[in-house]
Parts: C-alpha cells; sequence; structure tokens
C-alpha cells in the first residue's frame, strides 16, 4: 500500500475529499496540520502531528522524528505547505519541487523578478521595506498601484490604491494584515507594483515530469478592479479565442519551466488585455476552498483523486469536458458573526445548480478580503454553455440571504 504524508492546513475544507479520494485508491494517508492558526472547526478526528509549516527546518525534523516506516509522497493541500512538502520531498529522496522553485514563485516579490528577468509581461514593481515610509516612493510611482503582502493568498493583504492618500492608507492597513498572518513580515514587507487593467482568468493544471496538462481554463465573469479583490465566480470552458487559450497554457507553462516547476498540482492566475497575458500568480498547488468540485464531471474523478494518482505514479485521467462548470466563492458581503443562511432549498432548486455548500459555522467570525482570506461557501452548476452556468450561479446566489451580526470587534484570520 502506497503511504502519503498529507500536509493540511489551518482551514480543513478538503480533508474529507483527499481522505474519500485515499480510500478510494488503497492509498494510506499520514495527516500532519498546521497547528500555527485556529483549526476549522470541521475537522472531524484530529490529525496524527501538528507542525508548524511556516518553520519548515523545523517542521522536517519532526517528521523525521514522529513518522516511522516508508513514505511514498508529501503533498500539501494549500499554499501553506508546499514549501515544507518540497524540503521533505528533498530529504526523504521522494519526487517534488525543488524548494527554491516553490519558495520562489510563493514569494510574490521574488516571482515578479522571476518574470521581469525571464522577459514576461511583468508590471513595474517596488519593495517596500518593513517601517519605510511609502511616501518617499510616491515619485517613482504610476497610479493605480496595487499593495501586496509577499506571502499571502486568498485576496488576502492585496488592495489597490489610486493616488498617494490611498497608498498611505493601504500600506498601514495591509501591513496590520500581513502583521497578524505572518511571523515573518519584518524581514519580508510589501510589494507595490501597477495596477494591471483587463479581465482574469484561471488555469488549474497537472505537472508531470515537467509536462504540464491543463485540466481546466476559467474565467472570471466578474471585474476585478479593487480596491479590494475579492474572488467570486469561475466558469469554464473560458470563452475566451482559441489562440488566446493557447497563448496563456504556453505562458503558464514557460513559467514553470524558468520557475523550475516540474510535478504535481498548479494553479496560476493572469490577467489579459491588449499587450497580452500578465501573470498574476503561478502556484504549486491545486484550486483552493472546495473548487476543484467543479472539476470532477470533467475529470471522472475528483481533484483529489487525481492529486493522490500523481503523487502516487498511477494513470492519470484524460479530461473530457463535455459541457460547461461553473463555481461561486460565496463572497462575505461585511465583518460581523455570521448567523446562518435562509433560502438555501431555494438556491439548491435553481436549475443547472448542483450543489450548494455552506462552510461558514454559526457563530464564526467573518471579514471579505483584504482582512479575510475565506468565503461564505460554494455554488456549483453544470450546465450546457459557459453563459448558461453563470446565470444559474447568480440565481442561486441571489436566493441565499445570509445573517450577519455586526460585533466582530477582532480582525477575523
Ligand atoms: P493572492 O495570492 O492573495 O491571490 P494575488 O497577487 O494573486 O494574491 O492577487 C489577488 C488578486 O488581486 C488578483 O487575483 C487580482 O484580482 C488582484 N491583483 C493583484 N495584483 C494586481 C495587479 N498588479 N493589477 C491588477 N490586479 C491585481
Amino acid at each position: 500500500m502506497k503511504r502519503v504524508l498529507l500536509l493540511l492546513p489551518a482551514t480543513g475544507y478538503r480533508n474529507d475529499d483527499f481522505r474519500a479520494a485515499a480510500k478510494k485508491l488503497g492509498v494510506e494517508i499520514v495527516e500532519a496540520a498546521d497547528y500555527c492558526h485556529r483549526l476549522a472547526p470541521s475537522w472531524g478526528m484530529p490529525p496524527l502531528m501538528a507542525l508548524h509549516f511556516d518553520r519548515p527546518l523545523q517542521a522536517a525534523e519532526s517528521v523525521r522524528r514522529e513518522i516511522g516506516g516508508r513514505l511514498d509522497a508529501v503533498l500539501a493541500v494549500d499554499d501553506s505547505g508546499v514549501e515544507l512538502a518540497a524540503l521533505l520531498a528533498q530529504r526523504l529522496g521522494l519526487p517534488g519541487n525543488p524548494v527554491p522553485a516553490v519558495r520562489g514563485v510563493r514569494d510574490k516579490l521574488a516571482f515578479r523578478r522571476l518574470l521581469r528577468e525571464n522577459g514576461f509581461l511583468c508590471p513595474q514593481f517596488h519593495h517596500l521595506p518593513f517601517g519605510e515610509e511609502p511616501r518617499r516612493r510616491a515619485a517613482e510611482l504610476t497610479f493605480p498601484v496595487v499593495v501586496k503582502a509577499r506571502r499571502l493568498s486568498g485576496s488576502r493583504g492585496v488592495m489597490r490604491a489610486d493616488d498617494l492618500a490611498a497608498l498611505i492608507e493601504a500600506v498601514q492597513q495591509v501591513r496590520a494584515i500581513q502583521s497578524r498572518a505572518d511571523r515573518d513580515h519584518r524581514e519580508l514587507g510589501l510589494v507595490i507594483e501597477d495596477f494591471i487593467p483587463g479581465r482574469e482568468y484561471a488555469l488549474e493544471g497537472m505537472l508531470d515530469q515537467g509536462q504540464l496538462t491543463t485540466l481546466a481554463l476559467f474565467d472570471k465573469p466578474d471585474p476585478l478592479d479593487g480596491p479590494c479583490f475579492e474572488e467570486t465566480l469561475y466558469v469554464t470552458p473560458s470563452r475566451l479565442p482559441r489562440a488566446m487559450q493557447d497563448r496563456i497554457r504556453e505562458e503558464v507553462a514557460r513559467v514553470c519551466r524558468v520557475a523550475g516547476l516540474a510535478t504535481g498540482p498548479l494553479h496560476a492566475e493572469m490577467r489579459v488585455n491588449d499587450r497580452g497575458v500578465w501573470m498574476l500568480e503561478v502556484a504549486a498547488r491545486s484550486i483552493g476552498g472546495l473548487c476543484g468540485r467543479v472539476l470532477k464531471h470533467s475529470l471522472g474523478m475528483s481533484l483529489e483523486e487525481l492529486i493522490l494518482r500523481q503523487a502516487t505514479g498511477q494513470a492519470l485521467p484524460v479530461a473530457h469536458p463535455d459541457d460547461a462548470a461553473g463555481v461561486m466563492m460565496i463572497p462575505i458581503p461585511r465583518r460581523g458573526l455570521y448567523d446562518g443562511v435562509e433560502g438555501l432549498t431555494e438556491a439548491r432548486s435553481v436549475p443547472c445548480i448542483t450543489g450548494v455548500t455552506i462552510t461558514a459555522e454559526p457563530g464564526q467570525g467573518i471579514a471579505p478580503p483584504p482582512d479575510g482570506g475565506g468565503y461564505l461557501g460554494f455554488i456549483f452548476a453544470r450546465a450546457a454553455s459557459p453563459a448558461d452556468a453563470e446565470a444559474a450561479l447568480r440565481s442561486a446566489h441571489r436566493l441565499l440571504r445570509f445573517a450577519i451580526r455586526p460585533g466582530f470587534p477582532v480582525r477575523a484570520s
């Protein structure tokens, strides 16, 4: 029986999907979780081992001490664990991405440098070290700009600023978010980069021996123009012209090559405008939250099963996207305490809707980006066309009425 170490993030959205896939494939899962943050209430049984993912050297040592027996693969479920997974794979002599490759794409400053050095379209960008006044940078900037924490995900700590006053405010806010979310915030500082106009897309892929297979290319039909960048809709197949879709695939494959990423799941986000394809992010992980479930039909299996198959050297399926599919990450409308939802039955009975899953728990403190990085839940659709899938998601969302109480003074994690 193959044995896989699974690095689980604090929010346990996908743990059950991985467990189910492992059971189906007859793979033994050894679980380790990042206990740095509050654990999601949805954890069923506690994981075997607690590790600090943001201290990979220390964590790798604990794994060596505490896990007896052979492992066949190490997998990170989300961004927080990818560096540790790479380090463990290297130390245990297992297939994996090189540590510098993973680190280089995860750090938004290093990623911009990589793009610039390799001739990709890349906005002007600047490093703003901890404690440095943004005012001193004003002369170098062309507004609008985007201020970013270097190592957070889910649009947490990302804000647009249209002038100097907004920049000063954004830097203050992003620094506060980063100081709560990243222990290394002092060493890291922030990135300030030009705002890239255009529409946004996301590519979900799988790398196997350096070859990128596209599992899906998603349109994000809602404009994401800031000042904060909350994700909402993902719809596939893309409605972009075929030639532009091919260009996106080629650019993502080229980024993987120059970055040195060679194996496992791959999630990339990009903006497209009349100048071409602008990479926002390329990450050595799969799509976040429960969004991967949108691909189950076209893959003929769950995304988690596909990931486990790749990691354990089993045959991979070929995607057969015969219809359109979409997912809405249900945005958090305002900060507060989540109390519950009405309209679920009506939303679930909208034609083409295949599921509505609410992941927020009653009593949970919630906040939209830039403070929070989560969602109220997920709506899934399958339809004859991308436009129909999108319309169904919007209709279902309109039927949901969320109760959110004010009175959540502490910032959401
Ligand atoms: P995260 O890893 O948190 O998702 P990203 O760097 O991908 O961080 O940024 C999150 C979102 O912010 C993007 O999906 C995009 O909508 C927006 N964004 C980030 N950088 C830019 C930019 N330079 N121009 C326009 N929008 C941006």
